[in-house]
C-alpha cells in the first residue's frame, strides 16, 4: 500500500511533502516521486528505492514551489524503476498525476490511446491514466475538473489520485475510488494524503473524501463533488 501527500499553501512545499512521505514509509514502497509548479514549469523527481535516495537525488537543487504532489509507490504495473515511480505526466508535458491503487482496463484505454499516436515511456497503468485525463480535455469543452470526472466514469478500478496542471498552477485535484484519501484544512493552506499522519504536525482539521469523490482546491477554497453525476 503506497501513499501520497500533496500540498498548497504559502510554505515552501517540498519539506512539507518529503516530511510527509518519510511519515507514510510505515505502509510500504518501493520508489519515490515528486512533482511541483514553480515559475510556470512543471519539476518532477523520481527514484526508485527509499524516500533518502530521492531526497538525495534533489540535492541541493532548489525548489521554491508552494503547490507540489509526492508518492510512494508499491509496484502493481512494471517493475519497481525510476521510470514507473511516480508522478507520471501527460504526453503534452502540462499535466501531472499521482495514483494509489489498479486501473483494471487499463490495456483497453492504452490501446486505444496508442491508436490516436500516444506513446508511453512506462509499464504503468498510471501513465496511461494521466494521458486518458488529457485526451479527454482536449476534446471537452469545459473545465479540467468536468474532463477528470468524465474520464473517471470510463475507469474500472481503485484510485486515489491527486493531478498536477501546468495550466492551473493555483490548483490542486483530487479524486478517489475503493482507496482513501484525506484532505487537511490548515491556515492558507491544504493537504491532501492517503492517511491523515502526513498533516497532523500542521492542522487536526480533516475532511475524509468520501467514495467517489472529486476535490478541487484552489483560491483558498474546496469544493467536492461527486464525479458520478458530472
Ligand atoms: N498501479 C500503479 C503502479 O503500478 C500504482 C501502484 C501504487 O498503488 O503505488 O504504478
Amino acid at each position: 500500500m503506497c501513499g501520497i501527500v500533496a500540498y498548497i499553501g504559502s510554505k515552501l512545499a517540498y519539506p512539507v511533502i518529503l516530511n510527509g512521505l518519510r511519515r507514510l514509509e510505515y505502509r510500504g514502497y518501493d520508489s519515490a516521486g515528486l512533482a511541483f509548479i514553480e515559475n510556470g514549469n512543471l519539476e518532477i523527481h523520481k527514484k526508485s528505492g527509499k524516500v533518502q535516495s530521492l531526497e538525495e537525488h534533489v540535492g541541493d537543487h532548489p525548489i521554491n514551489a508552494k503547490i507540489g504532489i509526492g508518492h510512494t509507490r508499491w509496484a502493481t504495473h512494471g517493475q519497481p524503476s525510476d521510470i514507473n515511480a511516480h508522478p507520471h505526466l501527460s504526453r503534452s508535458g502540462r499535466l501531472a498525476l499521482v495514483h494509489n491503487g489498479i486501473i483494471e482496463n487499463y490495456s483497453v484505454i492504452r490501446e486505444e490511446l496508442e491508436q490516436k499516436g500516444y506513446r508511453f515511456e512506462s509499464e504503468t497503468d498510471t501513465e496511461v491514466l494521466v494521458n486518458f485525463i488529457e485526451d479527454v480535455a482536449l476534446h471537452h469543452d469545459g473545465s479540467l475538473e468536468e474532463a477528470v470526472c468524465l474520464a473517471l466514469e470510463r475507469v474500472v478500478g481503485a484510485y486515489g489520485i491527486v493531478i498536477l496542471s501546468l495550466d492551473h498552477p493555483d490548483t490542486i485535484i483530487a479524486a478517489r475510488k475503493s482507496s482513501p484519501l484525506v484532505i487537511g484544512i490548515g491556515e492558507n493552506e491544504f493537504f491532501v494524503a492517503s492517511d491523515a499522519t502526513p498533516f497532523l504536525e500542521h492542522t487536526k482539521e480533516v475532511i475524509y473524501l468520501k467514495e467517489e469523490r472529486l476535490a478541487v482546491i484552489r483560491g483558498g477554497e474546496i469544493t467536492v463533488t461527486d464525479f458520478q453525476n458530472v
